[in-house]
């Protein structure tokens, strides 16, 4: 067995890396790579690191993230050797030196905590430990050396069952419909209070701002004219808290049906976190509220089972981190992929949407997890809990199937929402604009096509298609099996794997269109070899792509109509075999009648409307329709025929706020700032307000920090911005000044790779790591993660990381624009202007700006400085800073000057 204390740790710092063994030295790229590939060294996260070297993967290391996952499954940890330090409690190792030098003191620390563990654990642990031997996972020999000698298996998923240990759940009574009994302002005060308790005592504005939320909470009066509170309050108000008062008594005296719903996920941890404060004792609070996101973010055990055994535990990369997935499954309580507890560092060993239920082939009671299965166990209790913490996509998408689900026939509960609030309101417009969509693409026809026919041509596996997933259901049935059959034969209509491959000799009327739009975009593009994503209108059109349109529209058709069949008969069963069903066997026969419908009724019906559009040459006042080659970096990803709602609000107002009883939408950043007159007319537009029976009721509240004091804002003058080198230079020198905790956003991702590969070496130089998304391979929340763990860190991202960053403290104390963030002149975009108005521009550049900028003062000690290297922004667009900001207009080097003594 290797001695750990022998090996070399390898942390990437500049040009190269640290090295320590006996003694810390900085070795050139070379030398790094070179100790990186003979596997013989101690890092943290061995993809990252890879990356930074430039060097591919190659013989497994020694990954102490990888330990750390193994030994402490299901606890947070920043994917980095600083991360790992702090989670142990190993203080804060700020240099590359330190870092390096405790990777092995994290290492050792972790393996002691093996050896302490009752002998219990370690038995437990042993066939894991085998398996993960056979994988070649580096630690095995040090593991297996502590916890003594392996029991040797025949059971080939030993280890690995970890599903037979999870608690199984229980159906509860259904919690009936929630009344509407108000909320008295005084009742709200005192909660404010409590909740503030030892935090201090409530401001005035955050007193006020609670009596403006509680409009929400107010009986609705009149059907389809819900009680809507927009309230905008400026970062430091205390929002959370303050509409957690009315919100939770709320909940308290109606029952369930009140949904919080945020933008980012940073947030949604937040909101969990402030309602401890509320219900501190851990058993109530897991009946009170629970986190509810879409079920792709949850792992689906049934696929997990069969990952492991396709890997057939293989020797490789893969194995190791199924076994690592399977250490969290025994620990996680809600099997959540995207929370922070999940090793997401393994996404670069294997797909991780593997595990999940993305494709929608869940097999409910047929399958042998159902009763322990985390996505059950979490619907069940969103069902019942008081309060659900949400996401405004899963809201959207929950509002828009909620005529699926409605059968009046079943007693099956489901989730009430008549209460709502939208945190980070200011994203619903986006969040609508994507949830109400219609996407026509390769990909999408594929997916369906596999979903209705399952994998063809390819080894069978458990995701097969709509005849092995119902054939128990429909083998009494000859109706609903001669439907099936038809739905089996009519998928061939869409596009196949391998579609794009296929686009000069596309088979069927699927890929038949797809060839077409392909040939289409190409040829009304400018550069049609351009790195990034095509767009054409879908007027005029040539014959060729009307007639491909014509003849898939008909296939399409061919194939909704049977869908719809074996929907009515599954529904139908329900009632015929009412006495005999039990309850799982209900909700499974609605789930699959419910995934047909929504095909049948709502996915397939928006394709054919969009041909049909294309063969009449109608244009729609409501949609904006085009045509795309998604790409990236040059390579082809799909292709296909994309409609949007011009003004996306107006199904939000229809489907999500007008069954509502009350909603309160609130954000720092609900107005265009250039309202000076108070008018609401931007927020309104934006959140669907405007569209509803009654008018909102409307409040702000500034922020109270002193931005005289706390902010400066430069226009720099003299940056040659379409010149790379001169605008690194800029970022460089920004950087340096603000001695880190530096963001740098930017409109194009080819200017952002060429200012990174300019400045990453020299700020490494000065001590500054540097992390860009694009370049890193890292998720951008992995990203956001190690920036606001470092406080002397640079990150450099696209203008839409921007509400990513949440990031308090001095770890973000200077934000650089490389220029005014105006929205891209889209086809989309383009019909938008034209429908609101010219404005509409200035509208979204400074409501960018204004979220930008409240990144940055987060507290009252808070400092922060705001850059755009742009020397003809505008006037107009500033008006979105906040009033007392000084702005300075000036050159490079003052400002440089300046931010140096501001931040020093
Ligand atoms: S019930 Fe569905 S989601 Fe849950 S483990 Fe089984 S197949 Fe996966």
């Amino acid at each position: 067995m290797k001695d750990i204390t022998a090996l070399p740790a390898l942390v990437p710092a500049g040009h190269g890396a640290v090295v320590c063994d006996e003694a810390c030295r900085r070795v050139g790229q070379e030398e790094s790579r070179r100790i990186f590939r003979s596997g013989e060294a101690l890092v943290a996260h061995a993809a990252f690191v890879a990356g930074r070297l430039k060097v591919a993967p190659g013989k497994p290391l020694y990954d102490v993230l990888e330990l750390f996952a193994f030994v402490r499954p299901g606890m947070p940890c920043v994917p980095s050797a600083l991360g790992i330090a702090r989670a142990l409690g190993l203080g804060a190792p700020d240099a590359p030196e330190d870092a390096a030098r405790s990777l092995r003191t994290s290492a050792l620390k972790l393996l002691e905590e093996i050896a302490d563990s009752p002998e219990a654990i370690k038995a437990g642990l042993r066939p894991l430990v085998h398996t993960l031997s056979t994988a070649g996972w580096r630690w095995a020999a040090a593991v297996e050396n502590i916890i003594g000698p392996v029991v040797l298996q025949n059971a080939p998923l030993a280890g690995f069952e970890v599903w037979r240990k999870l608690p199984v759940w229980e159906d509860e009574a259904p919690p009936g419909k929630p009344s509407s009994l108000p909320v008295a302002l005084e009742e709200s005060r005192a909660r404010l209070a409590r909740l503030v308790g030892s935090a201090g005592e409530a401001r005035p504005e955050q007193r006020a701002y609670a009596d403006a939320a509680s409009y929400a909470f107010t009986p609705r009066e009149r059907a389809g004219a819900p009680r809507i509170a927009l309230v905008e309050a400026g970062t430091g108000i205390g929002k959370t808290l303050g509409y957690l008062a009315p919100a939770s008594l709320w909940s308290e005296k109606n029952g369930p049906g009140l949904w919080i719903s945020t933008y980012t996920r940073n947030l949604q941890r937040q909101i969990v976190q402030e309602i401890a404060r509320l219900y501190p004792d851990p058993a109530e609070r897991e009946d009170k509220a629970v986190v509810r996101k879409g079920r792709e973010n949850y792992l689906c055990l049934l696929n997990f089972e069969e990952a492991v055994k396709r890997t057939a535990l293989a020797p490789g990369p893969r194995s190791v981190a199924l076994a690592l997935v399977a250490r969290w499954i025994a620990a996680t309580a809600d099997g959540d992929m995207s929370g922070a507890g999940f090793p997401a560092f393994l996404a670069s060993s294997f797909a991780l949407r593997e595990i999940t239920d993305r494709r929608g082939e869940c097999i409910y009671a047929a399958c042998p997890h159902y009763r322990v299965c985390f996505i059950e166990r979490i619907v069940r209790r969103a069902r019942v809990a008081p309060i659900v913490v949400a996401n405004h996509a899963l809201v959207i998408a929950q509002a828009a199937q909620d005529w699926l689900s409605v059968d009046e026939t079943t007693d099956t509960p489901t989730e009430r929402r008549v209460r709502y609030v939208f945190d980070e309101g200011h994203h619903l417009f986006d969040a609508a604009d994507s949830g109400f969509a219609a996407l026509l693409s390769g990909a999408e026809m594929a997916e369906l096509r596999r979903w209705v026919r399952g994998p063809e041509g390819r080894a069978r596996s458990r995701r097969r298609g709509l005849e092995e997933r119902l054939k128990d259901l429909v083998e009494d049935s000859e109706n609903a099996r001669d439907a099936l059959q038809e739905a089996v034969m009519a998928a061939g209509a869409l596009a196949g794997e391998g579609w794009m491959s296929r686009l000069g000799s596309p088979r069927g009327p699927g890929e038949t269109f797809l060839a077409a739009a392909y040939a289409h975009v190409r040829a009304r593009s400018e550069d049609k070899d351009a790195f990034y994503s095509l767009e054409a209108e879908t007027h005029p059109l040539g014959e060729q792509i009307i007639e491909a349109a014509k003849h898939l529209g008909a296939g399409l058709k061919r194939l909704a109509a049977p869908l719809m069949r074996l929907a009515k008969s599954l529904r139908a069963q329900l009632n015929d075999k009412a006495a005999e069903l039990e309850p799982y066997q209900r909700a499974r026969i609605e789930a699959a009648a419910r995934g047909l419908e929504r095909r049948g009724r709502i996915i397939l019906p928006a394709w054919m409307a969009m041909l049909e559009t294309l063969e009449t040459g109608e244009v729609l006042d409501e949609f904006a329709d085009w045509f795309e080659i998604v790409r990236e970096d040059g390579k082809d990803y799909d292709v296909g025929l994309e409609r949007r709602w011009i003004d996306p609000t107006i199904p939000l107002a229809n489907e999500v706020l007008a069954h509502a009883h009350g909603a309160l939408i609130t954000s720092a950043t609900l107005r265009d700032a250039s309202d000076d007159d108070g008018d609401w007319q931007s927020a309104e537009v934006r959140t669907g307000a405007h569209h509803l029976p009654e008018p909102p009721k409307r409040a702000s509240f500034g922020s109270p920090f002193d931005y005289a004091k706390q902010s400066r804002v430069f226009i720099v003058k003299d940056v040659e911005r379409r010149d790379p080198d001169a605008l690194a230079a800029a970022y460089r020198e920004l950087f340096l000044a603000a001695g880190g905790g530096a963001l740098g956003l930017f409109t194009a991702v080819r200017m952002l790779r060429a200012v990174e590969s300019r400045i990453a070496a020299p700020l490494a130089d000065a001590g500054l790591t540097l992390y860009a998304q694009h370049v890193d391979r890292l998720d951008t929340g992995a990203l956001v993660d190690l920036f606001r763990s470092e406080e002397n860190s640079c990150l450099l991202g696209t203008d839409a990381l921007r509400d990513g960053v949440d990031v308090p403290g001095r770890s973000l104390r200077l934000v650089v624009f490389d220029k005014v963030p105006w929205p891209k002149p889209t086809i989309l975009h383009k019909a938008r202007r034209a429908r609101f108005g010219k404005g509409y521009d200035d509208l979204l550049a400074r409501l960018r700006l204004k979220q930008a900028f409240g990144r940055l003062i987060r507290g009252a000690s808070d400092k922060g400085c705001f850059v755009i290297l742009k020397a003809a922004t505008p006037s107009r667009l500033l008006r979105a800073l906040p009033e007392q900001a000084p702005i300075l207009r000036c050159g490079l080097a003052e400002a440089v000057r300046e931010i140096r003594e501001f931040l020093g």
